[in-house]
């Protein structure tokens, strides 16, 4: 059984907007999941239905089965327990997510004082513990969050998130305004924490290096839904979608002398989720849609080995073999069209 197993997930806010649309996901113990996307994609929101944390009126529908339960189902009791103990979440942006009034100690303390029943003096030994499992000595619990620095607040985020030891950590953009060294140190941080204790992470971000460099696996996200999924480094060094080819390549690959350090950008904007394009959501933007592609929703399918892609264009390529889901399991789907997609693919001088 997985640690989280989503099943067509679908979210849609008052007013009709679809920001999550039949989303599968599966994810183990030990295993890194990265959300890729621009922003209003759906992949913040879709963390926040994981937890029910969605505005009152929003309707969520499909299974969000944690440890084989369903948090969607379950009752409210049962949510407030399973929040912070199985599943907890590392907001971005520390500087706003922290209390600017309180000490951070108590911060970190307060869900352990509520959600395990533990003493004072129990709470503030553990918060003593999490602080330095985080790499900050535990004297640093007396501070207020303007005495740290922005690495420091985010490794306290971090510590209260593992406050009640859950199963799932799920960050969104953890790493968001801090500079690339300590970008890096948090990043580490988090990958440590996941080995140790064996935890699921859910990491969200629009930095596709990010994501690459610490994830196992990716799923990027267009208008709500998942457009490609597969091993991490695979779908960044080699994007089957055009849209995660085009967010790919908006990312300077410093290392690498054929690619342009000029990154490559993506004309137009991600569709308003109350007013989708038709058939394939992204064929306004896309640089090899087909005439096709305005009535044609293609469906998430195997784009080779533990590879999956929704687009008409994308299936397994000849050397890569049989998978599960091949074109010709599907009858009537057509393979890659390579001549096709090396045109999506950004030139480079
Ligand atoms: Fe582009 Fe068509 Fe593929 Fe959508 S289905 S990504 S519009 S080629």
């Amino acid at each position: 059984m997985s640690l989280l197993d989503v099943r067509n997930l679908t979210v849609t806010y008052p007013g009709g907007a679809a920001a999550v649309r039949g989303v599968d996901l599966r994810l183990d113990a030990g295993r890194k999941l990265g959300l890729a996307g621009e922003s209003g994609c759906g992949k913040s929101t879709l963390a926040l239905a994981l937890l029910r944390l969605l505005p009152s009126g929003t309707r969520v529908t499909g299974e969000v089965l944690l440890d084989g339960e369903d948090v969607l189902t379950m009752k409210w009791g049962r949510v407030r327990a399973v929040r912070w103990a199985g599943a907890s979440v590392v907001f971005q942006g520390a500087m706003h997510s922290l209390n600017a009034v309180h000490r951070i100690g108590d911060q970190i303390a307060e869900p352990i004082l509520l959600h395990r029943k533990a003493t004072p003096a129990g709470a503030k030994k553990k918060t003593g513990e999490l602080l330095e499992q985080v790499g900050l000595p535990a004297a640093r619990a007396d501070a207020y969050p303007h005495e740290l620095s922005g690495g420091q607040r985010q490794r306290v985020m971090i510590a209260m998130a593992l406050a009640c030891d859950p199963r799932l950590i799920i960050a969104d953009e953890p790493t968001t305004a801090l500079d690339v060294m300590i970008q890096a140190q948090i990043l580490r941080l988090i990958e440590q924490l996941v080995a140790d204790q064996d935890l699921g992470l859910i990491m969200i971000s629009h930095d596709l290096a990010v994501l690459a460099d610490t994830c196992d696996r990716l799923a990027v996200m267009y208008a709500g839904r998942v457009v490609e999924e597969g091993p991490a480094r695979q779908v960044y060094e080699d994007a089957r979608h055009p849209y995660a080819r085009a967010l790919s390549a908006a990312f300077p690959r410093i290392g690498d002398p054929a690619s342009r350090f000029a990154p490559q950008g993506l004309a137009g904007d991600p569709p308003d989720p109350a007013a989708l394009p038709s058939g394939c959501t992204f064929h306004p933007r896309c640089p090899v849609a087909l005439e096709t592609c305005p009535e044609e929703d293609p469906a998430l399918r195997a784009a080779g080995p533990e590879r999956r892609a929704a687009c008409v264009l994308v299936g397994p390529r000849p050397d890569e073999g049989p998978s599960a889901e091949t074109p010709a399991a599907q009858g009537d789907r057509p393979a890659e069209d390579p001549e096709a997609l090396e045109e999506a693919r950004p030139s480079t001088p």
